[in-house]
């Protein structure tokens, strides 16, 4: 099929949530770059949404993938498996072992799984309310969509579940305790909402006042997570420890695999959750992969690449935190200069209204971030020129 078959094909049958999609149809990759059908690169600094941690056909993760998939890729809950064993062991350490973990397959549904845990832990209490930020992002089932404090989101799904609400400052949130409040949850940065970093001392007074009135505080490290921000979670460089915290994105290098912990007092009985393929063999496989690559080296190159990329970007005022970076565009429209930079053979994202968001694999090199400065500073030179 050439580009303009794929196309067609989805707009016939694919529901049309993402239509029309930048008009790039992938044939694979290797490191930080990507190629079409026609065999054109482009330099990824998407990394399939701040996800493929380790760029494309990484040789150790896919060794690590083959090993699994030639054994056994799903077997249920049902049983013991050794990769989820290492799994839940390697991320417990990471987090603290007063942590336990449940697998799932996406960020939506660790999410979903937190807020359940929220209303489990509280049920006797009548506690079932969760407040989280406006602009957050935190996923696209009933339940997190009504916790994304986006109207946008929720514009033809109304009526949504009345026990969320959101609230923007600390004096908001003191006025939206009730008795009936459970959690509150936050993204250290908000990625999707266009990354936006909250303030350290904003976050330890959320901290506060949840544990004054005993609500759990809940972090949604989905994209922040795993090294991100350059510290294996976000919420280290916070000064904080949440009660309940999710991972998505960049826990399997690009397999679908999420994670929810919660402090061990914190959990699900028998049979009060499960799911039928979250942590299965194959995506613990490249999870454990993940977890060994990102190592302290690995998190130190992430920061170094940051510094390099913030001190060149100055001229836009970037903001954000290890390799999740993005700038506004005061005249710009943002999807025009992505797709811009698409034709210049740089891949961006866009965040929040005029937002442009960089991720980029862990493994860029001071060569690929120049290269994609350079185009950066050529896309706004020619779209401001087009403009006046
Ligand atoms: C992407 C994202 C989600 C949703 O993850 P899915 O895997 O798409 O369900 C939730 N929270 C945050 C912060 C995210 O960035």
């Amino acid at each position: 099929m050439n580009l303009n078959e794929i196309v067609q094909s989805d707009e016939k049958y694919f529901m049309p949530v993402y239509g029309p999609r930048f008009p790039l149809a992938i044939d694979h990759g290797k490191g930080a770059y990507l190629y079409d059908i026609d065999g054109k690169e482009y330099l990824d600094f998407v990394a399939g949404i701040a996800t493929n941690l380790l760029g494309y056909a990484d040789p150790g993760l896919t060794r690590a993938m083959s090993e699994q998939l030639g054994k056994v890729v799903h077997c249920s809950n049902l049983y013991y498996f050794e990769p989820q064993a290492r799994l839940e062991k390697s991320l417990c350490e990471l987090a603290g072992d007063d942590y336990k973990v449940f697998f799932c397959n996406s960020g939506g549904e660790a999410n979903e799984t937190a807020i359940k845990l929220v209303r489990k832990h509280f049920h006797d209490q009548n506690k079932y309310g969760i407040l989280s930020l406006r602009n957050s992002f935190h996923g696209r089932t009933l339940a997190t969509l009504s916790a994304t404090g986006q109207e946008h989101f929720h514009t033809g799904f109304t009526p949504l579940p009345p026990e969320f609400d959101y609230f923007s400052t600390i004096e908001e949130l003191k006025s939206k305790i009730n008795p009936n409040l459970g959690g509150v949850i936050l993204e250290m940065i908000q990625g999707e909402g266009g990354v936006n970093p909250l303030e350290k001392g904003f976050v330890q007074n959320i901290a506060a006042v949840c544990r004054e009135h005993d609500i759990l505080l809940l972090v949604d490290e989905v994209q922040t997570g795993m090294g991100r921000t350059g510290t294996m979670f976000a919420f280290e460089q916070y000064g904080i420890r949440p009660d309940i915290f999710t991972l998505a994105k960049g826990l399997g290098g690009g397999m679908p695999v999420g994670a929810c912990l919660a402090k061990s007092h914190i959990s699900f009985k028998k049979g009060e959750h499960g799911s039928t393929f979250g942590g299965n063999p194959l995506a613990c496989a490249a999870a454990n992969y993940v977890c060994s690559a990102v190592d302290e080296a690995m998190l130190a190159h992430v920061r170094e690449m940051s510094e390099y990329l913030f001190a060149k970007l100055q001229p836009l005022s970037p903001r954000g935190s290890g390799l999740l970076l993005g700038f506004s565009l005061e005249k710009l429209n943002n999807r025009d200069f992505v797709l811009k930079a698409l034709e210049k053979g740089l891949l961006l994202v866009t965040a929040g209204f005029n937002t442009v968001r960089l991720v980029p694999p862990f493994v860029i090199t001071r060569a690929e971030c120049d290269k994609c400065v350079d185009i950066i500073f050529e896309v706004f030179d020619e779209l401001s020129q087009e403009l006046f």
